[in-house]
């Protein structure tokens, strides 16, 4: 058994566009929930910020080579992919190691749409797609105070810290 607690980051920003009919923009994801939103991101994959983020804090926990390595998006495979993919990769990969998750913070930072009503949804969707319980999960939504491009509603920054402790501890 792995003696000692790791800890991980998750960082993931994509820009986003109008996402009407012919417009460049994707639908909204969110931690795997879709959000009702004029604008989304610009991705190869389905373009889930707050799911790419904690996807790399979970595979930096365990020193795992980053999402873009393991799922590079010049990959046809990857194209409009479900990123719950890369999350239940990136779990397996902490699982195989040893590991569960302790407990997980993220702070999702936008300046529209409000996020308060999904957070409930979101945080249901990612602890089940984790397998942990909802009490081992927080999201926080924050806007950017109308400041650079994400306070302008030009794009979309996810933060996150994963604490894993060995399984079975
Ligand atoms: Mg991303």
């Amino acid at each position: 058994m792995p003696p000692h607690n790791r800890i991980g980051h998750g960082y993931d920003l994509h820009r986003l566009e109008p996402n009407g009919d012919g417009q460049p923009g994707r639908p909204l994801m969110l931690g795997g929930v879709e959000i009702q939103h004029d604008r989304g991101p610009i991705a190869h994959s389905d373009g889930d910020a707050l799911l790419h983020a904690v996807t790399d804090a979970l595979l930096g926990a365990i020193g795992a080579p980053d999402i873009g390595q393991l799922f590079p998006d010049n990959d046809p495979r990857n194209e409009s992919q479900n990123s719950v993919v890369f999350l239940e990769a990136a779990m397996q990969r902490v699982r195989d190691a040893g590991f569960t998750i302790g407990n997980l913070d993220a702070t999702i930072i936008c300046e529209r749409p409000k996020l308060s009503p999904h957070k409930d949804l979101m945080r249901a969707n990612l602890a089940a797609g984790l397998g942990v319980a909802e009490d081992q999960v927080n999201i926080k939504g924050k806007t950017h105070e109308g400041v650079d491009a994400l306070g302008r509603n030009e794009a979309i920054e996810v933060h996150c810290v994963v604490l894993l402790v060995p399984d079975g501890a």
